[in-house]
């Protein structure tokens, strides 16, 4: 996603740190503390401008979620949308997920979901993508026993990827979608990214992974 400039982003920044968080790494292991319950905790990687956060966060308020967007003008939209749905049962981190260890104990989370995840379709930039097996190691330590990915995206290149990645990691493959949108999925919020390509007629692929 393209970074634009907000005059407004870090005045946001500042005046809602309740929401999203700046402390982060002083909450590992404690991050219940801050929801105030014993609910589970979903982490969504890559939240972009925070249309599912949000949705998932409104339909299911007996999960806890956590959303990670590294550019600034875009957490602030994903901020601003969560503010005005009112839900309590969501925080959003300004952080690269390339250090997840340092922000969550082991077993503090109970699934990640993946949306539209930047391909870097390169193979010389394979390491960058959120489902390269260093990803992957952070996401087991992380999760706990049992705990799942859900993956969706466009791209049939990092779909098949991923695939074969989480398979050499050992994950089970519980399902596969190759048109998430042909089948009735009552569960599934619809991300930005997801909007707009399903809406140029492109199948949108789904897999979920749990680590065994
Ligand atoms: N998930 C949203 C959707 O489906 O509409 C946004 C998809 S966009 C293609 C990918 C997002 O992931 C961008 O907003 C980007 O800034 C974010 N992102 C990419 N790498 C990241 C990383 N290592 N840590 C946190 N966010 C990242």
């Amino acid at each position: 996603m393209r970074e634009r400039h907000r005059a407004w982003a870090d005045d946001f920044l500042r005046d809602n740190t309740s929401l999203i968080i700046t402390d982060a790494e002083e909450r590992k292991g404690r991050w219940k503390e801050l929801f105030g319950n014993d609910h589970p905790i979903h982490l969504e990687i890559g939240t972009g401008k925070g249309q599912f956060i949000t949705g998932m966060a409104e339909k299911n308020p007996d999960v806890n979620f956590i959303g990670i967007e590294l550019a600034k003008s875009i957490i602030v939209m994903a901020g601003a949308k969560l503010k005005e749905s009112g839900v309590t049962n969501a925080r959003l981190l300004h952080v690269d997920a390339a250090d997840l260890k340092e922000l969550f104990a082991q077993n503090e989370i109970s699934a990640i979901y993946l949306n539209f995840s930047d391909p870097w379709p390169k193979k010389r930039h394979a390491k960058r993508r959120l489902t390269f097996h260093t990803f992957l190691e952070q996401y087991e330590h992380i999760l706990q026993p049992g705990g799942e990915i859900t993956l969706k995206t466009d791209n049939q290149g990092l779909f098949e990827y991923s695939l074969v990645s989480f398979s050499e990691f050992g994950l089970k493959l519980k399902e596969v979608h190759l048109d998430l949108h042909s089948a009735e999925v009552p569960e599934n919020v619809m991300t930005e990214y997801e909007e707009k390509f399903s809406a140029k007629g492109q199948p949108i692929y789904r897999c979920r992974a749990e680590f065994t």
